[in-house]
């Protein structure tokens, strides 16, 4: 991992739609954090590098199939131009990640959001037509990643959604620095159910406890609400965390039997059969 003291990402898109990428990330927390200057944005036109005098990028696969395959050459020029960037702003681009979005990667996830984002430079190289020459991809990818199983046009997408993903990991790219830590996969467990203004909507009322001002008693119903949840739509991931968090259940037994151990005093105490 590259050194990064101020914590500052710059992401590197090589891509044969570069209004694509800028476009779609300049809006809302991303445009602010580019604007801030916390993170940035570099899109790399590939097509701007071909050798070819038509501006050609593909060509047709050897041994036949469907499609047309993007070609080496441009995607390798385009690549060695941006390392040659890096290091001209002070980076060391030879060790840059660069990650190629495919639907044959590892599936990208939270935990790997939170790594990228302590890399100063990621370079993100997006596939279209029937994907790259399997060269270059040799010669220059660090990552393979997907977003999902199933297959898109293009890598502009995957890239956009990884960048969205990895800058709300970037120190003060979201206003509140502790919401990232308490969302869905923060600890494995999905986030609880939230309510805003008013406190009732066609019948429903705001859940009592989070009107109480208790703080302990909206954190503790809060969590029962994520393990709820988290139990019901993604087994997968509640089992990871009670596998981890086996003195919670220890503790909140001992609870329940406490309570249950005095309301039988109670009532002895009253005679009550
Ligand atoms: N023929 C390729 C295959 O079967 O693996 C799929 C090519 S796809 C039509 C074109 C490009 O879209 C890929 O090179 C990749 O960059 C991107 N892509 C498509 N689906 C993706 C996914 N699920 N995750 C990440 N990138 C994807």
């Amino acid at each position: 991992m590259s050194s990064c003291a101020d914590s500052h990402v710059n992401f590197h898109v090589l891509t044969l739609f570069p209004e694509m990428v800028s476009q779609g990330l300049s809006a809302s927390v991303t445009g602010r954090a580019f604007e801030k200057g916390i993170i940035s944005l570099e899109t790399i036109n590939i097509r701007d590098y071909t050798l070819s005098k038509h501006k050609k990028v593909d060509d047709y696969p050897y041994g036949g199939g469907a499609g047309m395959l993007m070609q080496a050459q441009p995607v390798y020029d385009a690549f060695r131009a941006t390392v040659d960037r890096i290091n001209e702003s002070g980076g060391d681009g030879e060790k840059a990640r660069v990650i190629y979005v495919t639907p044959q990667g590892r599936c990208f996830r939270q935990d790997m959001a939170k790594e990228f984002a302590g890399e100063r430079d990621l370079i993100f190289l997006c596939g279209h037509y029937e994907g790259i020459d399997e060269r270059v991809l040799e010669e220059i990818v660090t990552d393979y990643v997907s977003i999902g199983d199933y297959v898109l046009t293009g890598g502009e997408l995957p890239a956009m959604v990884m960048i969205d993903a990895i800058s709300r990991m970037v120190p003060g790219v979201l206003k509140n620095s502790e919401s990232a830590e308490i969302e869905s996969f923060g600890n494995y467990l999905l986030e609880y159910p939230q309510y805003s203004r008013p406190e009732e909507w066609r019948g429903k009322r705001v859940p009592e406890i989070l009107l109480s001002g208790n703080h302990e008693k909206v954190e503790e119903w809060r969590l029962e609400q994520s393990l709820e949840r988290t139990r019901r739509l993604r087994p997968e991931l509640y089992e990871k965390w009670t596998a981890e968090n086996q003195e919670y259940f220890i503790k909140k037994a001992k609870r329940e039997e406490r309570a249950r151990r005095k309301a039988l005093k109670q009532k002895k105490a009253l005679g009550v059969p």
